[in-house]
């Protein structure tokens, strides 16, 4: 009697338990949208809030849950590091994408973090093709939602810069990017043979020629643009043939001067085309509408082009988010149309934020400055040459790393962490270098704090640099006008963390997260297996408001 009571327990908890996991597995959104901004600052929510419409940005802030004191938790902040963490919800240590591009000490070059020369451009320019993910070492969550639904998932990336589409794709997604000197989206052979029928059709209808027709105008009276610096300054790049960095920009007359098709890029119209694309590849390949969940990868590249010219107290970076808020509210609306309202899942994140303009800095008497680094290597090359003799000493210095000659110092008998921290050493004498770090200390040390540990997740022991170097805060290598980011600094690592739609309660918390988290939420949203390296944890605001 007793047996057989344990025996029914037993089958009625299995069947039970079996029908909850069941239903648990099964419950997705139909479609997960995920937003990177390519340079947003967290900031540019409230900065250029009172004109954004109701229905862009303002629906993820005011329906969605934000992480406010959302940031990058590595050194250096660029964009393919950028994409790669976000999804793979780990940092360069781990996924091996070490920045833009880097030197590679078994090759003497350095590589593009997206190139591969196994593979060939389908569409588009031969020179745009060589692309895929192969040099992402960890799964991301895109992957782990395809190995999740047996592949029946369909994954889409989409942006202008390929590594911003390719990266979030992941090894098992499709990734389309545009082409400059075409004007066409494109893919490459490790994707693809040929490309789908809906790619062709949206290429055949030539949208970059008829928006590089256009005249950017700023879409209020440029008086009323008051939250930056003055249209017409010394801190901004003008385009080539203009002789003030001020509206209106003829796109036509510029056109052949500024790159061709590629103009595109550094105008809002860049953002419109990716939205286009993204509606063409919702339509085409039916994302979700399929009876599986599916996941299109949106990076807005405008933001990065536009912002690195203008700086981002420039009325050309407050237009463009103007227009990209409309541009988005119109997107959330066809998905409410045709997925249905809280039938998908959205996040917004950046690949990192940017610096101030150095001069624009200067003039507000806040401490800035611009590294010379051919006076630094100059200096550097008499040091060594010096010190341990004449060679080739330094191999490469990019992404404020310094590449040190190792199979010279072993010529040299000489030891290859003295000559690390000689360098290191040296180069703390330039104005405008804070602090420097030398690889064996990265390798040996584990640092849990501060700008140290920044360094140490960004830092992978075989392909990282020899000596990796700090700037003073404000400060930026060879800078004239405009700007750029990289740093640990929070000007970039400030970025937003906003969750909306499917299985999302609005609120908002002031917490610190990292950038890294946002994958990990997403399998736990998803119901996925972590990405492989994953390194962050899921935020439980998110998940876990009543
Ligand atoms: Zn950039």
């Amino acid at each position: 009697m007793k047996n057989l009571f344990v025996l029914a327990f037993l089958i009625l908890s299995h069947s039970v338990f079996s029908q909850d996991s069941k239903s648990i597995s099964q419950e997705r959104p139909k479609l997960v949208i995920g937003i990177v901004v390519d340079q947003m600052r967290q900031e540019y929510f409230y900065r250029y809030q009172d004109r954004f419409v109701e229905g862009g940005f303002k629906r993820l802030m005011n329906e969605g849950f934000m992480m406010k004191n959302g940031h990058y938790n590595y050194i250096p902040t660029y964009t393919g590091p950028g994409h790669a963490s976000v999804y793979t919800g780990t940092t360069p240590a781990t996924h091996g994408i070490i920045g833009n591009d880097w030197y590679v000490r078994s090759l003497g070059r350095t590589i593009y973090c997206a190139e591969d020369s196994t593979v060939s451009g389908v569409a588009g320019s031969p020179s745009g093709g060589e692309i895929s993910p192969r040099n992402l070492l960890s799964s991301t969550i895109t992957d782990e939602l395809m190995f999740a639904t047996g592949k029946r998932s369909k994954v889409v990336g989409v942006a202008i810069k390929d590594r911003g589409a390719a990266l979030p794709a992941g090894h098992l997604g499709d990734a389309y990017w545009y082409d400059a000197k075409t004007g066409e989206f494109m893919t490459s052979t490790y994707y693809y043979d040929e490309l789908p029928d809906w790619a062709k059709a949206f290429n055949a209808r030539k949208l970059p020629e008829k928006y590089l027709s256009e005249t950017w105008e700023t879409l209020f009276p440029l008086e009323s643009y008051v939250q930056g610096a003055p249209d017409n300054n010394d801190f901004e790049s003008p385009f080539i043939g203009m002789e003030t960095p001020t509206f209106p920009y003829d796109l036509a007359a510029l056109k052949e001067n500024n790159g061709g098709l590629g103009l595109i890029s550094t105008t809002p119209y860049g953002n419109t085309l990716t939205l286009d694309l993204a509606y063409a590849a919702l339509e085409g390949e039916q994302l979700g509408k399929r009876g599986e969940t599916d996941f299109l990868a949106v990076s807005f590249s405008s933001t990065d082009y536009i912002g690195h010219r203008f700086g981002p107290s420039s009325v050309e970076v407050e237009d463009n988010y103007l227009r990209l808020d409309r541009g988005l509210a119109d997107f959330f609306d066809h998905l409410d149309k045709e997925i249905g309202e809280g039938e998908y899942l959205v996040f917004l994140t950046a690949d990192h934020g940017v610096a101030d303009v150095v001069r624009y800095m200067q003039s507000e008497r806040v401490a800035a400055g611009s590294l010379d680094t051919r006076f630094v290597l100059t200096q550097l090359r008499g040091f060594t040459n010096q010190h341990f003799g004449e060679g080739n000493w330094i191999l490469n210095y990019s992404n404020e790393q310094v590449f040190l000659n190792r199979s010279l110092a072993e010529e040299k008998g000489l030891s290859f962490g003295e000559l690390q921290k000689a360098v290191a050493d040296f180069m703390l004498r330039f104005d405008g270098i804070k602090e420097t770090y030398t690889g064996e200390d990265l390798r040996r040390l584990e640092y849990t704090k501060g700008r140290k540990s920044l360094l140490q997740m960004g830092f992978n022991h075989k392909a990282s640099g020899d000596v990796m170097v700090i700037l003073e805060p404000a400060w930026l290598s060879n800078s004239v006008r405009g700007t750029t980011h990289g740093t640990g600094y929070t000007y970039d690592t400030h970025v937003p963390i906003v969750f909306y739609g499917w299985g999302i309660k609005p609120g908002s918390s002031s917490r610190y997260a990292t950038i890294t988290d946002i994958a990990p939420t997403l399998s736990m949203l998803l119901h996925t297996r972590l990405p492989n390296g994953a390194s962050g944890q899921p935020i439980g605001e998110v998940l876990d408001v009543e």
